[in-house]
């Protein structure tokens, strides 16, 4: 197709209709705005940071204790969601978080438990054997559980902004790459490689090409290759809701973390930490290696039972990473473009709040949650 000047304008033109795009669209749709979506893909797809079946969700958040006002939002979206769409898309389910004295996820959970008046049970590691027998941790390691934790069907959430996006009047152009987005000020022009177009706003939400199309940012935003695994169960307790949680777990090896069996036959083991750097997300190797899958097997052989150790499915998926682990969600001085970024491997959870308040700040430049801690300030001043 040869390349085209689109003549009509829009209200705004969202980057990206991966996790956070496919939201933003939704928000701003439903305000009656219009909008147009842009994907060098056709979402929901496997190439980028939202594929893999679930995602975990969770509100004692050790990361930073000023996520839990967004996840409260980000929860009530979900719910909200799931209705209008007459499809489960979030599931509550316990979350066992287990590390040695001193752990950081332990310590920074009950923080957030604590100044939030979250619900928090403290086990040890021996009373945590007697109710999940599933998990074999360290005698010495603190355990904390989460009741106000669940998952998502991730690929199902994505399928469902966009519906409901283009319910209200959004439009999607897939399979179509954006090559750059510039601003006089007053709008924005959006080149593609099939067209030019125009409109008030832009939300670049382009997961970890984001540094391709804005180069101030990509010193900000480094991209890590992370391997997902399947494995078998043998025990039904996998299967059984008060027998087997979410599990998020700081070992010393790594911290690892994992979906019970939400298909009646695997559960799924991932490793948050670690994970190799790499320059180009449009050049990554999909193809899962032994090596992708080692660290997460000796996890799984030393710290879980009642499953075969040998991976039966394994996927390649995509960190977006800034320097502290926060996201950079922002408006960009003097510009009409906000950018929704460097996700840090724990942004899906949040993207039904965070297109609302990408809504919120293309409409009114502010929001009325608190998400300084995410400016692009603190990035620039480092
Ligand atoms: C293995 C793994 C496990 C995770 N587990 C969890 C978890 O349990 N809980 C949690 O909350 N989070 C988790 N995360 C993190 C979460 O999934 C991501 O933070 C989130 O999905 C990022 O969404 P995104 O919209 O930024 O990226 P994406 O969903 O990848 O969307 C970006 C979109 O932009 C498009 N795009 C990029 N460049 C262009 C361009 N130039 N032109 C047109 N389109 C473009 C891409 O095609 C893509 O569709 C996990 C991530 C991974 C990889």
């Amino acid at each position: 197709m040869g390349e085209s000047l689109n003549t009509e304008t829009y209200d705004v033109i969202v980057i990206g209709c991966g996790g956070f795009g496919s939201s933003a669209m939704f928000h701003l749709a439903q305000r009656g705005l219009k909008v147009i979506g842009i994907d060098q893909f056709h979402p929901p797809h496997d190439r980028g940071s939202s594929h893999g079946e679930t995602r975990i969700i969770r509100k004692a958040y050790f990361e930073h204790p000023s996520y839990v006002p967004l996840l409260h939002r980000a929860w009530e979206l979900w719910e909200e969601l799931s209705e209008s769409v007459n499809e489960r898309l979030i599931e509550q389910r316990d979350l066992l978080m287990a590390g040695p004295p001193g752990s950081e996820v332990i310590e920074g959970a009950r923080l957030s438990a604590r100044l939030y008046g979250l619900p928090m049970e403290n086990l040890t590691a021996a009373e945590a054997a007697i109710r999940y027998p599933e998990f074999h941790l360290p005698e010495d390691y603190a355990v904390a559980i989460e009741s106000t934790a669940g998952y998502l069907w991730a690929e199902r959430c994505v399928a469902s902004h966009l519906s409901s996006a283009a319910s209200f009047g959004a439009q999607l152009r897939h399979n179509e790459t954006v090559l750059s987005v510039s601003s006089s000020g007053t709008g924005v022009q959006v080149q593609t490689d099939r067209g030019c177009y125009s409109a008030g706003a832009a939300v670049v939400t382009s997961g970890a090409w984001t540094g391709q199309l804005l180069s101030d940012y990509a010193r900000h935003i480094s991209v890590l290759r992370k391997t997902l695994c399947w494995f078998p169960v043998t025990s039904e307790n996998w299967i059984r809701k008060d027998r087997a949680p979410l599990f998020f777990v700081d070992a010393p090896e790594s911290q690892f973390y994992g979906t019970p069996s939400v298909d009646g036959a695997t559960i799924k083991v991932g490793m948050h930490t670690g994970g190799e750097m790499i320059s180009d997300p449009s050049g990554l190797s999909r193809q899962v290696t032994d090596e992708d899958e080692r660290p997460i097997s000796q996890f799984a052989q030393k710290y879980l039972g009642g499953i075969k150790p040998q991976v039966s499915a394994s996927v390649i998926c995509m960190y977006s990473m800034t320097p502290d682990g926060h996201f950079l969600l922002d408006r960009l001085p003097e510009l009409p473009i906000v950018v929704a970024a460097g996700f840090s491997g724990h942004g899906f959870k949040f993207t039904s709040v965070l297109g609302e308040v990408a809504a919120d700040l293309v409409q009114r430049g502010q929001t009325g949650l608190d998400i300084g801690f995410l400016s692009a300030n603190r990035l620039s001043a480092r």
